[in-house]
């Protein structure tokens, strides 16, 4: 089966943000079956729902893989983990947080993981992200 190009952003709002995206980075180049081909400037956000927390740090990466999106999820909660990502509540302030937003445009809505990731319609940061890597022919 040939690759599916993927689209995986990057977010952090607690401790070194920069060294936390470079990490995340760092455990996408290294996935098996996979190639980082492209990797969009950073951009700062404020948090979502006007919660009273750190800003965001974000980073739009392109991926060509051919794990499945299962294994690429799995993949992503791993490298958060490695990042020293803890899990309160929702939305609560992340060392790195890695969401699929795309995965070759496949739709699907599984109880762990929904593609297109449902955040894309609402996060313009995300668009620009995408519209950046996708005007290099990424
Ligand atoms: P949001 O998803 O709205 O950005 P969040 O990133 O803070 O919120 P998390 O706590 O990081 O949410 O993730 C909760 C769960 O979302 C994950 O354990 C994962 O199973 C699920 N999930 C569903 N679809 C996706 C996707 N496309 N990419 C990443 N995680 C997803
Ligand atoms: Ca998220
Ligand atoms: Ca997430």
């Amino acid at each position: 089966m040939s690759p599916a190009r993927a689209y995986v952003a990057l977010g952090s709002n607690l401790g070194d943000r920069a060294a936390m995206l470079a990490l995340g980075l760092e455990g996408l180049a290294a996935l098996p079956e996979t190639v980082l081909v492209g990797v969009s400037t950073v951009e700062e956000t404020a948090p979502l729902g006007g919660l009273d927390q750190p800003w965001y740090l974000n980073q739009m990466t392109a991926l060509d893989t051919a794990l499945t999106p299962a294994l690429l999820l799995t993949a992503c909660l791993a490298i958060e983990q490695r990042a020293g990502r803890t899990r309160d509540e929702r939305w609560a302030p992340r060392t790195l947080d890695l969401d699929i937003v795309d995965y070759g445009g496949l739709e699907l809505v599984l109880p762990g993981l929904t593609l297109p990731h449902p955040g894309l319609a609402d996060r313009d940061f995300w668009r620009r992200g995408i519209d950046e890597l996708r005007n290099r022919g990424r």
